[in-house]
């Protein structure tokens, strides 16, 4: 039998929350993000969950041209654009997109000769300070890539930092639609704007944020970037992350459990030893009291999380055993809520999962 730590990815849900985004975002395309291989969920499967995106968009150029043998005909965008003067003649062999944010990819997309056209997204930085041309460089970036004859349409594009947040004290969302509405001011292409912070403002925004295309990732896969939850939102969970109990301890109140015996009991408890551990991609430094669900039951975790194992409290659940069904996130328990009890953000716990977890495919409420 093999290690009973599984991956359900939920194509359903996937398929849903696309649905929802068009719902946000009802005027615009949607490229559906799919970066990190599809945050953890697996390029195919995420090629399947949003077959009825417009297009997939994602960072790694190797699995960008996978996208194309594996049959995806709509287009494709590289999010950080090229990274070598080799890449520009992949964009013209696959027909993939290419952000272009710095002058370097500008000179060369210019030294090289395109024998087919491709589109690029011209990025902006409107205060993120990450990619992009400032406002006030952008109209000379956007005429040097005109002059290109191979380059057919150009999207103008940029990103939020604090799309979660509308009063940010420090950089407000409506202020970099500003410094780039002033940008752009006058040229010719279509708008990309919000990642899925923007698409869920779009109820409170609405027209302020109305753009071409929007980028959702996170709220694709049933997280979401802050503000109100997943379920506020009408998303789904799109990955259950479970295992089974493997071993149960009885402690006496005094005793101690795991490296560095962190937590100790005050009174006799069970403790069931999980087979999920840091090398999965469970967070290590998740505290006591992080949820996780035994046979429907919500209970803790207590000790530290090891490479292979974790142990979790027993008490609310008497007649666990040996081979009892444990869900660490998904299905009942909001990967948000996980990463929040362990300090991170549902994000990096979808792509930490590691190559070692079994992924299998199943319905919402289906498994276990
Ligand atoms: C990752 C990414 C997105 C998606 O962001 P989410 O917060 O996951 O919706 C959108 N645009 C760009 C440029 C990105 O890199």
């Amino acid at each position: 039998m093999p290690r009973p730590l599984t991956a359900t990815i939920h194509v359903d849900s996937m398929q849903h929350n696309l649905q929802r985004a068009r719902i946000c975002a009802p005027a615009s395309k949607i490229w559906a993000v799919v970066k990190a291989n599809a945050y953890g969920h697996g390029l195919e499967l995420g090629m399947q969950g949003f077959a009825l995106a417009d297009g997939l968009a994602l960072i790694e150029t190797d699995n960008a041209v996978r996208l194309r043998a594996l049959g995806w005909i709509k287009p494709i965008l590289l999010l950080e654009g090229i990274f070598d003067p080799t890449d520009v003649a992949l964009l013209a062999e696959h027909n993939i997109d290419s952000a272009v944010h710095c002058i370097e990819q500008i000179k060369m997309l210019e030294y090289t000769q395109l024998y087919r056209p491709i589109d690029v997204h011209l990025k902006m930085n409107t205060g993120m300070n990450r990619l992009g041309f400032l406002p006030d460089e952008y109209a000379a970036a956007y005429a040097r890539l005109r002059a290109i004859p191979g380059i057919r349409h150009i999207t103008l594009m940029t990103h939020f930092a604090n799309a979660d947040e509308l009063e940010h004290p420090r950089l407000k969302i409506v202020e970099q639609v500003r410094r780039f509405r002033l940008g752009a001011a006058g040229l010719l292409g279509e708008r990309s704007l919000s990642n899925s912070g923007g698409v869920l403002q779009q109820s409170v925004l609405g027209d302020e944020l109305a753009s071409d295309w929007v980028r959702p990732g996170i709220m694709l896969y049933g997280g979401t970037p802050g503000g109100k939850t997943a379920h506020e939102f009408g998303l789904r969970p799109t990955m259950t992350l479970a295992s089974e109990i493997i071993g149960i301890q009885q402690l006496q109140s005094g005793d101690s459990v795991g490296y560095g015996s962190s937590f100790q009991a005050t009174a006799p408890m069970p403790v069931g030893v999980v087979a999920c551990g840091y090398a999965d991609g469970y967070p290590r430094h998740a505290p006591h009291g992080t949820p996780v669900i035994v046979d429907g039951v919500r209970t803790t975790l207590v000790g530290r999380v090891s490479m292979d194992m974790m142990t979790v409290d027993l008490s609310p659940i008497p007649n666990a055993r040996v081979g009892s069904k444990v869900t660490l996130w998904g299905d009942g328990l909001p990967i948000d809520e996980v990463a929040n009890a362990a300090g991170t953000i549902g994000y990096e716990l979808m792509c930490a999962v590691a190559p070692r977890v079994r992924v299998q495919e199943g319905r919402l409420g289906t498994n276990g």
